[in-house]
């Protein structure tokens, strides 16, 4: 057995692997990231594409606090598209294709570059657990690493298989092994096991589709980019392709229901609801005659074709009439088949705030095995983990961040608070403050985080700094000069009228909104000012319940008030504030009044004067 020592032991370069090394890497802990393949590093384990509605902004925010997943689409992304832009700013997500293989090289290259940072090849395969604290690994090939602080981030790893129509095969991934051992040790330290399932499509190849006829889908003529630092996108930009299924696809799936694994009883464990196989799509809306389907390029350099919308764990041969069923693929050769992947995952209520597990000092859970599903709620949550060992090791309070201020935090809270029974994602309907949390708003919001941790380059931040003042400039300016008797704020309000028009129409604010985000930044706040005012209103008042802190020590078993059912949930989640407390399903505004109550008794009998017999002991 061999032995190395390092601050912080990261599992897994998937996702949420990457982010959480850079970012220890990057505050001074000597890291070791620790991944069963190199060449499978930031592997997009499914649809070659990032971001997309409520995921796109996770991106941004990912980037505000110094993360790379932005940086590293920008320099890889083959088609990228501004989604929603008929909806108002809070629904705008950015989204762009991948090319898969250069996502992955560009990240490998990108974590081999950073200083402090020991990347290698071996699979995990034991946490060493003494007193309740992390001590470091144990991999397969015999060494230990020993650490202060561990991040599991092994995403579909632990204890999987592949299910291939009736065939199930060991597997992490279609080529890549299970992990084994890592779950029993899990268990061993005390943590809950559960299982959960999630399957991709088939892919084709590109040469042998018929693209004619087949609607297309251009990308935006001016690309945005996901990172606050890139300026341009340098990358040719490619189309996708549109076709559906049809009632002849449908009747070819009804007629294999008895051999596709999801109603035969071989596939048990829960799905993503959001994301359903197209065998359950077909059974659950029979009424339906056809769906949606992308045909999406998996990079510039392969003519592999990702069959978007195509989810399935049907036999082969089901698999090739199907395909061969659709619009354009009439002759399309399947390169890879679809499958479904069942694997172990760790209930997330077993978590702090901060990522760290209750049970275990110092092991931190980020990514897919957490129960969530998408590289970017891995990332973010990546991020999350990565700076908070760092913080640990470092002295320091975890980053927390609240609901009000990102998704990253609205993500995180749902986790720990409420768990999941099913792969979770991100939507924006999540988020209740969701006006304020907007992709085009994301470094105004969270990169003095990112600063503070270390992870924001000078030059951003200057960046940032005068992207202020030229808000605060823009804004002052709109609001003193006036026209026919109202202020520009008040012409800007009209449903007509845009920033663009009011700086054709007056030279000194084109030069002081000469910068388009910054035009963009006021012109939302002056149109929904009214509703944006009503949610900092609703913030302040979630702000009053959250600083309600609920002190560590406080043993819900002695309030004789409350409920069996509450005293059972908040000692099992150990909520830190009230606020985080009323967000437990089945806790009652009830339950918190008893709370409430209990605390303030308690607080005001620490503060009564101690009783004279007490106060001189040995009398
Ligand atoms: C078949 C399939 C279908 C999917 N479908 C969808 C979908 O429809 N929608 C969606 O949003 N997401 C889907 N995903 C999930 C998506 O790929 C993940 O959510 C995302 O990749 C999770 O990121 P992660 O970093 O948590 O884990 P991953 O990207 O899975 O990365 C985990 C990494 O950890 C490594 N690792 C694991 N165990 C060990 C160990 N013991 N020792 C060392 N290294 C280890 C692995 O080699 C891998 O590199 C699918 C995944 C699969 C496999």
């Amino acid at each position: 057995m061999t032995e190395s020592r390092f601050d912080i032991v990261v599992v897994g370069a998937g996702h949420a692997g990457c982010e959480a090394a850079l970012a220890a890497a990057r505050m001074g802990a000597r890291t070791a990231l620790l991944t069963i393949n190199l060449d499978a590093i930031a592997r997009m384990s499914c649809n070659p594409a990032i971001g997309g509605l409520a995921k796109g902004q996770l991106v941004r925010e990912v980037d505000a606090l110094g993360g790379e997943m932005a940086k590293v689409i920008d320099a890889t992304g083959i088609q990228f598209r501004m989604i929603n832009t008929g909806k108002g700013p809070a629904m705008h997500s950015p989204r762009a294709q991948a090319d898969k293989h250069a996502y992955h090289a560009e990240m490998k290259r990108r974590l081999e570059a950073q200083e402090n940072l020991l990347l290698r090849q071996a699979m995990v395969t034991r946490v060493i657990v003494e007193e309740g604290a992390v001590r470091g690994v144990a991999t397969r090939d015999g060494h230990v690493y020993n650490a202060r602080a561990v991040i599991l981030t092994t995403g579909t790893f632990l204890n999987a298989v592949l299910h291939f129509g009736p065939a199930i095969v060991p597997g992490g991934r279609m080529g890549e092994p299970a992990a084994e051992g890592l779950s029993e040790s899990l268990r061993e330290a005390g943590l809950d096991v559960s299982r959960l399932k999630t399957s991709t499509p088939p892919r084709v190849n590109g040469r042998t589709v018929n693209f004619e006829g087949l609607e297309v889908q251009q990308p935006d003529p001016q690309p945005s980019p996901f990172s606050f630092s890139t300026e341009h996108i340098d990358r040719p930009q490619v189309p996708c392709h549109v076709t559906w299924t049809n009632p002849r696809t449908h009747q070819i799936i009804r007629a294999n229901t008895d051999r596709a694994p999801l109603y035969t009883g071989q596939l048990t464990s829960t799905g993503p609801r959001y994301c359903p196989s197209i065998e359950d799509k077909v059974v659950r809306f029979p009424d339906r005659d056809r769906h949606q389907l992308f045909l999406e390029p998996e990079g510039l350099d392969t003519l592999e074709v990702y069959c978007n919308g195509l989810f399935t764990s049907l036999p082969q041969d089901v698999q090739e009439d199907m395909v061969h069923s659709i619009k354009g693929l009439e002759g399309a050769q399947i390169m890879r088949y679809g499958y479904a992947v069942e694997y172990d995952f760790v209930p997330p209520t077993q978590l702090k705030p901060s990522l760290e597990t209750k049970r275990v000092e110092g092991l931190f859970h980020a990514g897919q095995i957490n129960g969530t599903s998408g590289y970017e709620e891995a990332a973010a949550q990546g991020i999350v983990a990565g700076i908070n060992a760092a913080r640990k090791l470092q002295g320091k309070e975890p980053l927390v961040l609240g609901r009000n201020e990102a998704y990253v935090a609205v993500l995180i809270d749902d986790l720990v608070t409420k768990g999941t029974e099913e792969p979770y994602r991100m939507f924006t309907s999540l988020a209740e403050y969701r006006l304020l949390l907007r992709q085009d708003n994301a470094d105004r919001r969270l990169m003095r985080y990112g600063r503070d941790n270390g992870l924001i380059s000078d030059g951003l931040w200057r960046s940032l700094q005068e992207k202020e003042a030229a808000i605060a400039a823009v804004a002052d300016y709109i609001h003193s000069v006036r026209r026919d008797g109202r202020t520009l704020a008040q012409l800007l309000r009209r449903p007509e009228m845009g920033m663009e028009q009011l700086r054709q129409a007056d030279p000194q604010l084109a030069r002081l909104a000469s910068d388009p985000a910054v035009a963009e930044q006021v012109e939302i706040e002056v149109k929904y000012e009214g509703y944006l005012s009503r949610q900092r209103e609703q913030i302040e008042k979630f702000r009053r319940s959250e600083s309600k802190r609920i002190p560590a020590w406080l043993d819900y078993s002695a309030i004789p008030e409350l409920r069996g059912e509450a005293k059972e949930k908040l000692s099992a989640i150990r909520p830190a504030s009230l606020g985080q407390a009323s967000r437990i399903s089945g806790i009652s505004p009830a339950d918190i009044a008893v709370v409430m109550v209990y605390m303030e008794g308690r607080r005001r009998l620490n503060a009564a004067p101690k009783p004279l017999e007490t106060s001189v002991p040995g009398e």
